[in-house]
């Protein structure tokens, strides 16, 4: 029987469950933070003239032309501070397994982004969860050190919460750790601050970001590390020698060189978050003010399961999460406007 062959870690372990796929049709999907806009169109060209492009070829292995263009765009003192990856995920799994080992384990703050929990479970590894206090603030317990701790990691801003912690606290966090901080900034382009200075001032900080989000690229596949020359050459030891395609890097390299783009998606969509919040209130929600592009809220009749499942009857498709010992509630990522205003006549008429 090969089930006895694999792994103890792994027979023991829960697959991560990413968020449903729409079913084909006019679904509205709000339900995995994904833009709902399309790429800036120098990114649609740069694909076209990559796919046209000598794909017998191996892609360039560690995506110079993407951490050229990235280096410039986010002001840092050249590409060998950056780290390319297949989605931030895949620089997630290289972060804890270049840090966490079986027997040891990570910190994450509670709740926020399972994946990682599934990260230390692959690796044999133990994950411990800080619940965040009242108001999303972090508990000065998030920055104690412990034996055999060997990785912290922080969403800034959080999923589902949307919350961010000030960037201040964050260096104080990283200071207090003997450990790495992973700092995670998915959703950071949509905030007002974040912690790339850290990284410079910290060889223990390092920053995770994606083009899922804010660049539309989420089907594309790509995200990168910023960290210290010294770390960045250490962890790209892990990786895949082919880890980003030729298509995925021409596309990235293109997304990050059109900021104006970007500035303006972005700009679209927290206008979008700012109508969401107010009319969610309105309805009696209680609503998490956000530096993402998704929205946390609960209503204080707790039926939060069956506002979702009404929604997707009426093809729309948001996130239900619980949390056993915290709560539930909705995550509803910004859409277009069409899409948001749909989405919220239906939860009007949910009785
Ligand atoms: N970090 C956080 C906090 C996320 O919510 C996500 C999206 N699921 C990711 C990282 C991964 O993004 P991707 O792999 O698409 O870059």
């Amino acid at each position: 029987m090969i089930e006895s062959l694999f792994r103890p870690a792994l027979s023991r372990m829960q697959p991560y469950a990413p968020g449903e796929q729409a079913a084909p049709g006019k679904t509205i999907k709000l339900n995995t933070n994904e833009n709902p806009y399309p790429p800036a169109p120098e990114v649609v060209k740069a694909i076209q003239e990559a796919a046209s492009g000598p794909l017998n070829r191996y892609p360039d292995p560690v995506a110079t032309s993407f951490r050229r263009a990235a280096a410039d765009a986010l002001g840092l003192p050249g590409p060998e501070w950056i780290l390319a990856g297949n989605g931030s995920d895949e620089i997630l799994t290289i972060l804890v397994r270049g840090f966490v080992g079986e027997g040891q384990h990570l910190r994450l703050p509670y709740p926020s982004y399972i994946l990682y929990r599934t990260l230390a479970d692959i690796q044999g590894a133990a994950w411990q969860q800080t619940p965040f206090e009242n108001d999303w603030k972090l508990p000065a317990a998030f920055g104690e050190n412990e034996d055999d701790l060997r990785l912290v990691l922080l969403p800034n801003p959080n999923s589902p919460s949307g919350t961010l912690v000030p960037k201040n606290e964050v260096a104080s966090i990283a200071d207090s750790l003997d450990c790495p901080l992973i700092v995670d900034e998915a959703y950071v382009d949509f905030a007002n601050e974040n912690c790339l200075d850290l990284v410079q001032e910290n060889e223990r900080v390092l920053v995770t970001r994606t083009l899922s989000k804010s660049y539309g690229l989420a089907g594309m596949r790509f995200g990168f590390l910023v960290a210290q020359p010294h770390v960045v050459a250490e962890l790209s030891k892990i990786k895949d020698s082919y880890n980003c395609d030729a298509i995925s890097i021409a596309a990235a390299t293109a997304a990050v060189s059109s900021q104006d783009w970007l500035s303006d998606i972005v700009a679209k969509l927290n206008a979008t978050r700012g109508r969401m919040e107010t009319r969610l209130t309105e309805m009696g929600f209680a609503v998490t003010p956000s530096h993402a592009n998704f929205v946390w809220c609960q209503h204080p009749d707790g039926n939060h399961q069956s506002r979702y499942e009404y929604l997707k009857k009426n093809q729309i498709l948001v996130r239900y999460m619980s949390f056993p010992d915290w709560g539930d509630g909705l995550r509803i990522s910004v859409g277009t406007d069409d899409q948001i205003d749909a989405c919220l006549m239906m939860l009007e008429r949910f009785s």
